[in-house]
């Protein structure tokens, strides 16, 4: 019988690596909402939408319905990435910039109303692990499996840094970490759906946890 898992959490707890790798492990859709706040972000950049000093949000809504985001499976990579309009985003989206204003977008009503509505589509057949923010309080509050990730700001930030080294920007510590925070703040705070714990999730403190034994203590909840 398949079931609902929702994964949700603070910035870069390692979310979608557990995500990733259980709905493998599972055979089920795995789906990154992050990537798709992320993806209405880009658009918002890219027409000149937000910048450093201003961010048209009424414009942003006025044009919600051009924005068309899809998830396409690669069969190298063994996860699906996002698209946005057709086109594939999913190296754009993940940059430091796009994560400078990812949260004032997705502190927008309506452009959680909007992707909201296509991730419960997306998960109505269940066999799906979707992380995200929300998802436990929102977007599935019946899921059967309900996870919710912490860590270290600072254990976070060092995560993020590596990763964005790895992929070869040039990025400082001081403001990835500045970002995780930032990202904290807003998500916790905003009137609409506020980052917290769905009353019946499991809290996973992931701070000196491999990712293996992450992977098997949530195994063995999944299996209950
Ligand atoms: O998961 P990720 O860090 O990629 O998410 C980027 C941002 O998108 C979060 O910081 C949060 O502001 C927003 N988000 C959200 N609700 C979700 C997923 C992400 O508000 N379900």
């Amino acid at each position: 019988n398949k079931i609902t898992i929702a994964i949700d959490g603070f910035s870069s707890t390692g979310k979608s690596t557990v995500a990733k790798q259980l709905a493998k492990y599972l055979g089920y859709i795995y789906v990154d909402t992050g990537a798709m706040y992320r993806a209405v972000t880009l658009y918002a950049m890219e027409k000149g939408l937000i910048s450093d000093d201003d961010f048209n949000i009424e414009a942003l809504v006025y044009q919600l319905p051009n924005i068309e985001i899809s998830f396409k499976f690669n069969e190298i990579l063994g996860f699906a990435e996002v698209y946005l309009n057709g086109i594939n985003v999913e190296k754009e989206i993940r940059t430091l910039k796009v994560s400078g204003f990812v949260s004032q977008v997705a502190a927008v009503s309506q452009v959680r109303h909007k992707l909201v509505e296509q991730q419960q589509k997306m998960g109505k057949d269940k066999g799906v692990v979707m992380d995200g923010r929300d998802i436990g309080t929102v977007v599935f509050p019946d899921a059967e499996l309900k996870l919710f990730m912490t860590a270290s700001a600072e254990k976070r930030a060092i995560r993020r840094y590596e990763e964005l080294i790895g992929r070869g920007d040039k990025v400082v510590y001081e403001d990835v970490l500045q970002n995780v925070q930032e990202r904290d703040h807003i998500d916790t705070t905003r009137k609409d759906s506020p980052l917290e714990k769905a009353k019946d999730a499991i809290e996973i403190d992931n701070s000196s946890l491999s990712l293996e034994e992450q992977f098997d203590k949530i195994l063995q909840l999944a299996k209950m």
